[in-house]
């Protein structure tokens, strides 16, 4: 999260799901499996049932956790998204997949999108042969993304190792030897974040 320095497994607890915020725990001693209950003094409390506000505020507040975005990066978003033709959730969801950090996430480059945004902003990586360390920058269809030969210290390799289990998204294709991927398409929602429910979000907003 761009300010916060906290504790993020709450954030999990408080939404009920695994939103993959430390990386290589989150599949091997993952908070949530111990204590699946809300954070807090009331957290063990049996929960009365949820307004309508309630399940949209939660939806937004889980994908803007889930892609680690202040209230106002998130808002700027939704706004483009609002503004551009087609269907306003999907626009959203494209937003926030084609930031560079969540690309080089994607492609198994760092173990979590935080880590994969401090990457970025370390300089270790370039698009299309530019050095970019803006983690929000947009990356567009066709664009690719590579590591520089500058030392990260093997944390990229050891993240590679990590993500072996995960699967790249045909949206993008990765090239191991060079450590690049390119961008093919625009993601579809099927290979989008399945836990986000967009329609409640366009609700949030649209009140
Ligand atoms: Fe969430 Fe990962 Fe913590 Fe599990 S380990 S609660 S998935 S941040």
């Amino acid at each position: 999260m761009a300010n916060y320095h906290g504790p993020v497994c709450r954030f999990c607890r408080r939404e009920g799901a695994k939103l993959y915020l430390k990386g290589e725990k989150c599949y091997t001693k993952c908070t949530l499996d111990r204590r699946a209950f809300a954070p807090g003094q009331h957290g063990l409390a049996r929960r009365r049932k949820t307004s309508d506000y309630g399940l949209q505020l939660r939806a937004k507040q889980k994908a803007r956790r889930l892609y680690g975005l202040l209230e106002g990066q998130f808002r700027n978003y939704f706004d483009a998204a609002e503004r551009e033709p087609g269907v306003t959730g999907l626009n959203l969801l494209r937003h926030l997949e084609m930031r560079l950090d969540n690309v080089v996430y994607r492609l198994g480059l760092g173990s979590s999108r935080k880590q994969s945004r401090q990457l970025v902003s370390h300089r270790h990586f370039e698009v299309n042969g530019r050095v970019v360390n803006i983690p929000s920058f947009k990356v567009k269809v066709g664009d690719q993304v590579k590591v520089r030969d500058s030392g990260s210290d093997g944390v990229i390799e050891i993240a590679l190792d990590a993500s072996k289990s995960r699967v790249v998204p045909s949206w993008l294709s990765f090239n191991e030897e060079e450590k690049s991927g390119k961008v093919l398409s625009l993601p579809d929602r099927g290979e989008m974040e399945t836990g986000v429910e967009e329609h409640l979000i366009v609700e949030f907003y649209s009140r």
